[in-house]
């Protein structure tokens, strides 16, 4: 009796023990769901591709920008090498943030050149952290450069060279006042390329090259050049209304319909001169890295002069000045219809209507140079054909704006419509530009 007593109050006790981890298994297992909840509903924080990347090499010195997936309340950084682990950020964000900047100086860090890793913790509150470890270079050497050769007399609206040695995987920007040129590779250890200064820039223009390698360490080298002024010729035009009738109206079709004629001239010679010269500014970046060109550019045969570059035209109708625009080229009357020849050796990149110059071919020489020929009556060429010098790419003609049948010619660097005047003269190309291209 007393021994069954027992074996029962045995079995009650096991029993009530099972439960009880049966209980406990049950409310771990809705924590867990609730957990699973919170996480689905939240999201741990993650660092964007982007981020992981800008977190892969380290130069000396450099703000780096994070980007998480969700907002995170508290960031740490440390960076370990050669056994030894520096704190660089520990931060906590109230409001949370999905974007933040570390300044990391490497150098004054006491970081070693080399590989090391990078752990990085992220939280977003309870339960919600992760924690990267990613390898890292660190690179506090700065790119090495050599200016081989450039030109050092330029002139506003005209055209330099310039030669660099650099390392590889070094990007490389020459950089012309406020505006910035690609290199070309050439060689393997060579960079040039070629660059227009434009009228507005002066003799205080700033020149000099930057080169940032793969961890982001930077330098740049000004170089010292002479830019000489350029003077302007001014013509004042009257608008003519039989002018608008025979060439603006018709040139505008439908979208010169319910426009008043000074509403219709400042279309054609502001808006679509504008977008054609965005258009040109994109096909200045599809340029072969090779010279296609040789000796001197031609000027249309037996022609005469009737414009140069960068002449300013004021147009005035009914006695008020109203527009007004520069002349970006040179304008060779011949006969009309008169054959025209490829000004040198290149690959046509264009070949078709372009706004303001009418039926138009664009020739890529390399290295960023390009030659345009305009108001074509006939193209007798493709896109993607390689033409000699000489060889006919068309017809004058009076198509876009233009008043009597005509050949706009254009030489562009970089997309950018530069005085041809250097390009026709073979003197300048062999002083100033062909031992920039040939020096090492
Ligand atoms: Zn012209």
């Amino acid at each position: 009796m007393k021994y069954r007593y027992r074996l029962e109050e045995r079995r009650e006790r096991r029993i009530g023990f099972i439960r009880l981890i049966r209980r406990l298994a049950l409310l771990a297992l809705f924590g867990i769901i609730v957990y699973l909840i919170y996480l689905y509903a939240g999201g741990r924080p993650q660092l964007t591709q982007k981020s992981l990347k800008e977190l892969s090499y380290l130069p000396a010195s450099r703000r780096v920008n994070i980007e998480t997936t969700v907002p995170v309340e508290a960031v740490t950084l440390y960076i370990e090498g050669e056994g030894k682990k520096v704190e660089v950020y520990s931060k906590k964000f109230a409001p949370p943030v999905r974007s933040f900047s570390i300044d990391i100086n490497a150098r004054s860090l006491g970081l070693k050149e080399g590989e090391a890793k990078l752990r990085i913790g992220l939280s977003s509150g309870f339960l919600r952290s992760k924690e990267y470890s990613i390898p890292v270079i660190i690179d506090l050497t700065p790119p090495k450069i050599e200016v081989v050769s450039y030109t050092q007399n330029l002139q506003q609206g005209g055209t330099g060279a310039i030669k660099v040695r650099s390392e590889k995987d070094v990007e490389l920007e020459l950089h012309v006042g406020e505006k910035s040129y690609a290199f070309y590779p050439v060689d393997g250890i060579y960079y040039l390329t070629l660059f227009p200064v434009s009228l507005e820039q002066g003799p205080e223009t700033a020149l000099y090259v930057e080169a940032k390698d793969k961890a982001g360490n930077k330098i740049s080298q000004s170089i010292r050049v002479n830019i000489k002024p350029f003077k302007s010729k001014v013509d004042k035009i009257e608008l003519k209304d039989d002018f608008l009738n025979s060439v603006i109206y018709p040139l505008l079709g439908e979208e010169g319909k319910g426009l008043d004629p000074v509403e219709a001239f400042k279309r054609v010679n502001e808006i679509w001169r504008a977008r054609d010269a965005s258009v040109l500014l994109e096909l200045g970046r599809k340029s072969e890295p090779r010279m296609l060109w040789d000796r001197a550019f031609l000027q249309l045969p037996n022609s005469k002069v009737i414009s140069t570059y960068g002449d300013v035209r004021l147009y005035f109708y009914g006695g008020q000045q109203v527009s007004e625009s520069r002349h970006m080229g040179y304008d060779f009357a011949s006969l009309s219809r008169a054959p025209i020849p490829a000004s040198n050796s290149g690959v046509v990149v264009f070949a078709r209507p372009l706004g303001i110059y009418g039926n138009a071919v664009v020739i890529d020489h390399g290295f960023g140079l390009m030659s345009l020929y305009g108001h074509l009556s006939e193209i007798h060429v493709r896109e993607g054909q390689f033409v000699k010098k000489g060889e006919i790419v068309g017809l004058t003609g009076t198509t876009g704006l233009a008043l009597g049948d005509h050949l706009h010619f254009g030489m562009l660097v970089q997309g950018h419509e530069v005085n041809p005047v250097e390009w026709l003269d073979s003197r300048w190309i062999d002083r100033r530009i062909i031992p920039v291209i040939q020096a090492k």
